[in-house]
């Protein structure tokens, strides 16, 4: 596979400092670049010129304004590539992104618990996937892995993972080994906040939080621009604070968890038991027409959900909670009680201060998260 290796060191910190400054606040000119990092525009000149010549940076438009016409760059889309693998799904899905988190091509391999196999998988899925774009493999710049669990700060080691039942498995190591290919693994939720600081809505913003509503419930801060993981990497972990004391049993070994009222599994659960059909949209339905089980159940997962995204404002003032969801609707019963048990449970000064968007996402949303996380590195450069 060492083919397929650029060596990410090659940049040097001014270099990956420019990219950085781009990917944060969008195309500049040289001379806007060269105060914001406080350089020379003749140093700064140099460094784009290098940059540019490597195929990661590029002239844009020209501005017509006052005195001489400006050229902008921005970061060349085309000029790095990045594979991104999500270890949610079975088969899980591997992507090749773009700078731009645009996805131009996918394969699939099949999951696996043990950590060896799954760095083989990837290495036999590699080459497919990476022959529908030749051009790309060559500027191939690192592969980032979505999973359920706790990640260690150097996005290397799986601390601990329910899902997958590890323990401090160094996984992004054994990729690497099989690969050649700088790796790095990641928490879910946390891979697609990045992914939206990089690629998104949230690139302009320093403070939010992306809650992601799906069969559990993931969620991640930025913080002053930083995505924030707190001591063990599990900050932002809403899924597992106490909803509803003494609640039902949570997969935790907890009682009334968040998961265990407000999640797409519990919402469908709930549901099973008593008697409704299982499909999300089917309960909004029901509930529209006045089926009094199905108001109830949407009721108390909405008011839980909400009560914990109050929670997040209280604790943290984002400045927006995105909550993506790849089934499930949130213009129906279940988003409206949502949206005021949020309202309702925050001080009166910080009611309606904060915008809660609801975003739908495709089934690529974690293998894409997971791009973006390699993409994070090739701009800040590898952790020490
Ligand atoms: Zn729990």
């Amino acid at each position: 596979m060492s083919e397929f290796k650029r060596n990410v060191e090659l940049l040097t910190s001014s270099q990956q400092q420019l990219l950085r400054v781009i990917s944060q606040s969008g195309p500049h000119s040289r001379t806007v670049l060269a105060a914001s990092m406080g350089l020379s525009k003749a140093a700064m000149s140099g460094i784009a010129r290098d940059l540019i010549a490597l195929g990661v940076l590029r002239e844009t438009e020209t501005i017509y304004g006052q005195g001489r016409p400006s050229i902008l760059l921005d970061l060349n889309p085309e000029g790095a590539f990045f594979v991104g693998i999500s270890l949610l799904e079975d088969p899980a899905p591997l992507v090749l992104s773009d700078f731009n988190g645009n996805i131009v091509a996918r394969q699939t391999m099949p999951l696996s618990r043990d950590p060896e196999v799954i760095a083989t998988l990837i290495s036999e899925a590699l080459p497919k996937l990476l022959a529908e774009r030749t051009d790309a493999a060559r500027k191939l710049s690192g592969l980032g892995v979505a999973l359920s669990g706790f990640v260690d700060e150097r996005q290397e080691s799986c601390v601990k993972s329910t899902l997958l039942g590890w323990q401090d498995v160094p996984l992004a190591r054994l990729i690497r080994q099989k690969t050649g290919i700088e790796t790095f693994i990641e928490n879910d939720a946390k891979a697609v906040a990045v992914s939206e600081k990089l690629f998104g809505i949230a690139r302009d913003i320093r403070n939010f939080s992306v809650v992601s509503f799906d069969n559990g419930i993931g969620c991640a801060h930025f913080i002053g621009g930083e995505l924030y993981r707190g001591n063990h990497g599990g900050a932002g972990e809403i899924a597992h604070c106490t909803i509803e004391p003494n609640g039902s049993p949570c997969r935790c070994g907890k009682r009334g968890c968040l998961d265990t009222v407000a999640s797409l599994k519990a919402i469908k659960e709930m549901a099973k038991t008593e008697g409704l059909g299982q499909s999300f949209n089917w309960l909004e339905t029901e509930a529209s027409l006045g089926n009094a089980a199905a108001i109830r159940i949407l009721h108390r997962a909405g008011s839980a959900l909400g009560l914990a995204i109050a929670h997040l404002i209280q604790f943290n003032d984002p400045g927006l909670i995105l909550i993506t969801h790849v089934e499930g609707r949130f213009d129906g019963l279940f988003g409206t009680v949502m949206r005021q048990a949020a309202e309702a449970n925050v001080l009166p000064r910080y009611a309606g201060q904060t915008p809660i968007r609801t975003q739908h996402v495709d089934g690529d949303v974690w293998a894409r998260g997971a791009a973006g996380i390699a993409a994070h590195n090739f701009l800040i450069g590898s952790t020490p």
